[in-house]
C-alpha cells in the first residue's frame, strides 16, 4: 500500500516545481481570469494535475511548445483530436489550400465523395453523413434510431462517455441508475430516457432490452473513458444478437477506438453495427465528425424525412459538412491515418506497454497496464477492470495527479484524468524509452522504505 502522506508530499513538491518553471503560463492564467470564466476557454481546462494550465504556443508531430519555452512530448494529443500528430504536413497543405479558397457554402464539394467512399470501404456501412463533433454525430444517430424504431429510450454502459449527449449522463450509483455525478442542468431524470447496465454484463443487458422500449444501444466497442475496459470473449456476439432479438439498433462509437486501426475496432473485430459514429481525429484536428448507417435506416430516411423540413428536423448544423472539414477528412483518410501509420504507432504502444509493465513488476506495484491499438494506459488495480463500475472504484485521484504532474514536469504530457498514452505517428522508440525511464524515476519514491 502506498502511503497517502507520502503521495501528498511528493505531489506538493511537483506543484512547487511546476509553478517555478511556468511563470508565463501563470501570468496568462491570471490575466485570463478577468474575461474568461475560471481563466480558461473551457471550464474543464482547470482539471489538469498542474496548479494552472500550460498555455500552448505551437506544435508539430508529437511535440508541443509552451509559452515558457519548454518542449513536451505529447501523449495526450488533444484526447485523440490530434491522434494524427500535430500539424501533419500533408494535412496542413490541403487545409491551407482549402482555407484560401473558401470554407463554408451550404453546398457540397467533390471532397465529400472521396470521404464517403473511403468511410464505406473502411467501415462497411453504405451511407454516411457529416457533423461537426462526435457529440453531434451521436445525437443525430440517436434521433435516427428513435425515428426508425418508434421507441424513446436508449441504453448505455455504466461510466461511458459519448460527449455532451443528455441521455448518456447516467451511472449506476449504489446499485441504482441515476444522474452521473457532476452533471449539471439535466433536462429530465435520465431514467426517463435511458437504461444503463454494466459493460460485459450480458444478463443485465438482456433484462434491460427485454422491455422492448430501447431504440438503440450506444456503445464504445472497448470502453476508453473510464480507463480501457476490454470486452470479454463473446460479449460483442451477445450484444449484436440480443439487440437483433429485441429490435434495438446498435450504434458503435469509434471516436476513441479508432486507435485500434484504420477501420476502427469494428473492422478489426468484424462487428456489424447498424450505425457508426466517429469524430475527433478524422480531420487531423479540424472539427468534423461522421456517422454511417445501414440500408434499412437509409430507406426509412427516404420514406419519413421530408426534404422541405429537413433543415429544422433535429439533425442539422449550418457548418456541418463544410468544405474545410471535408478537405481535412479527405487528406486525413488518404494520407495520414494510413495502415502504415497504424502499424508504427501500434508497435510503439506495445513497446510502451512492455516498458511500464516491466517497471510495475520490478517495483512490485499492484497496477495493471492495458493496450488498445496505439493507446495504452496504466490503472491502479492488480487486475484489468471488467466494467465501468470496477474501473471507477479503482480510481485514485491523488496518485493519478502525482503521476501525471511528475511526468509533465519531466517533459511528457499524458492524457489527463487517467494516465493514458496515445501514440502519434512521429513517436520513436527513444521517445518511449524516455517515458519508461521517467516512469521508473517517479514511482521509485512512492515505494521507498522509510
Ligand atoms: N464519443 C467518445 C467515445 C468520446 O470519448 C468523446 C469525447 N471524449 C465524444 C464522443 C465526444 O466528442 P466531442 O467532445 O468532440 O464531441
Amino acid at each position: 500500500m502506498i502511503g497517502r502522506k507520502r503521495i501528498r508530499e511528493l505531489l506538493r513538491d511537483e506543484e512547487i516545481c511546476f509553478e517555478k518553471t511556468h511563470p508565463i503560463s501563470k501570468s496568462l492564467y491570471k490575466k485570463a481570469q478577468k474575461s474568461l470564466y475560471n481563466g480558461v476557454p473551457m471550464n474543464w481546462m482547470v482539471r489538469w494535475a498542474s496548479p494552472f494550465p500550460i498555455f500552448v504556443e505551437k506544435a508539430s508531430g508529437a511535440i508541443f511548445n509552451c509559452v515558457d519555452g519548454k518542449n513536451y512530448l505529447d501523449f495526450c494529443l488533444g484526447d485523440t483530436g490530434a491522434m494524427t500528430g500535430h500539424a501533419p504536413p500533408d494535412a496542413v497543405e490541403a487545409i491551407c489550400e482549402r482555407v484560401k479558397n473558401g470554407t463554408t457554402f451550404m453546398l457540397p464539394t467533390a471532397d465529400a465523395i472521396v470521404v464517403g467512399e473511403e468511410l464505406k470501404r473502411r467501415f462497411g456501412l453504405p451511407y454516411w453523413q457529416i457533423a461537426l463533433t462526435a457529440t453531434d454525430a451521436n445525437r443525430f444517430a440517436i434521433r435516427l434510431a428513435r425515428q426508425m424504431t418508434g421507441r424513446k429510450k436508449i441504453l448505455v454502459f455504466n461510466w461511458c462517455y459519448h460527449g455532451t449527449v443528455d441521455e448518456s449522463f447516467i451511472t449506476i450509483n449504489d446499485g441504482l441508475p441515476g444522474l452521473r455525478p457532476g452533471s449539471i442542468g439535466e433536462p429530465v431524470d435520465p431514467n426517463l430516457t435511458t437504461r444503463v447496465v454494466e459493460f460485459n454484463d450480458i444478463e443485465a443487458l438482456e433484462i434491460a432490452l427485454s422491455h422492448r422500449d430501447v431504440a438503440c444501444v450506444l456503445a464504445e466497442p472497448v470502453m476508453t473513458n473510464i480507463g480501457i475496459v476490454h470486452p470479454q470473449p463473446g460479449f460483442h456476439d451477445a450484444l449484436r444478437s440480443l439487440t437483433k432479438t429485441y429490435q434495438t439498433l446498435l450504434i458503435i462509437d469509434e471516436t476513441h477506438t479508432i486507435c485500434t486501426g484504420a477501420g476502427g475496432y469494428t473492422r478489426a473485430y468484424d462487428l456489424e453495427p447498424d450505425m457508426i459514429t466517429l469524430g475527433k481525429p478524422v480531420g487531423s484536428g479540424i472539427p468534423g465528425a461522421v456517422y454511417g448507417f445501414n440500408q434499412a435506416i437509409a430507406d426509412m430516411c427516404t420514406e419519413k424525412l421530408d426534404p422541405d423540413t429537413s433543415d429544422v428536423g433535429g439533425i442539422g448544423g449550418t457548418l456541418a459538412g463544410n468544405a474545410l472539414s471535408l478537405a481535412a477528412m479527405k487528406v486525413t483518410l488518404e494520407k495520414v491515418l494510413t495502415e502504415d501509420a497504424y502499424r508504427h504507432t501500434t508497435n510503439m504502444a506495445t513497446h510502451f506497454k512492455k516498458g511500464v509493465q516491466q517497471a510495475v513488476s520490478d517495483f512490485n506495484l499492484p497496477w495493471t497496464v492495458q493496450q488498445l491499438g496505439c493507446r495504452t494506459e496504466y490503472w491502479f488495480c492488480p487486475e484489468p477492470p471488467r466494467n465501468g463500475g470496477e474501473a471507477a472504484a479503482a480510481v485514485d485521484e491523488i496518485l493519478d495527479r502525482y503521476m501525471h504532474l511528475a511526468t509533465l514536469n519531466r517533459g511528457i504530457l499524458m492524457t489527463p484524468f487517467h494516465n493514458m498514452a496515445l501514440i502519434a505517428p512521429t513517436v520513436t522508440k527513444a521517445d518511449i524509452d524516455r517515458h519508461t525511464d521517467i516512469f521508473r524515476e517517479i514511482v521509485a519514491p512512492l515505494v521507498k522504505e522509510d
